[in-house]
């Protein structure tokens, strides 16, 4: 291999602050980030799939699920991960013409469908817009 870039990276294993889903829309990359550390949560394991909740909640394949879930179940058991922060975002494009409220539902549904499956997580939903993010109660 031949060096392409010098960076020193932390080599010890880390407890992650949180698992983040959230949609790969690079609009919304920064405010996240901000969200994120503004919350306090530096090191998280961040799943970022188009469309993020949809995965879960109404994936196009059944594997898709299966698939996100074990990423989640990895950041529990490498990371000891106990917090996930699943967000959906407006004019997502995994949900062409869709309300917010309709990706809300599929964020909480997700999140369901996350502590079903690992139970020892909390799950906090949110739902990304132009001017900030908001909490799924
Ligand atoms: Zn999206």
């Amino acid at each position: 291999m031949e060096k392409a870039f010098h960076f020193d990276s932390p080599a010890e294993v880390y407890k992650a602050d949180a698992c983040v889903l959230s949609c790969f829309d690079y609009r919304f990359i920064l405010a996240i980030r901000k969200f994120l550390r503004r919350r306090g949560l530096g090191a998280v394991d961040h799943i970022q799939i188009p469309g993020s909740a949809k995965a879960l909640a109404a994936p196009d394949r059944e594997s898709d699920r299966d698939f996100v879930l074990s990423m989640v179940c990895a950041s529990v058991r490498l990371h000891a991960s106990e917090r996930m922060l699943i967000l959906g975002h407006n004019e997502c494009g995994a949900y062409p013409g869709a309300s917010p409220e309709t990706v809300a539902a599929d964020v909480a549904r997700a999140a369901e469908i996350v502590r079903a499956a690992e139970p020892s997580l909390t799950v906090e939903c949110y739902f990304c817009d132009f001017d900030g993010v908001y909490r799924i109660s």
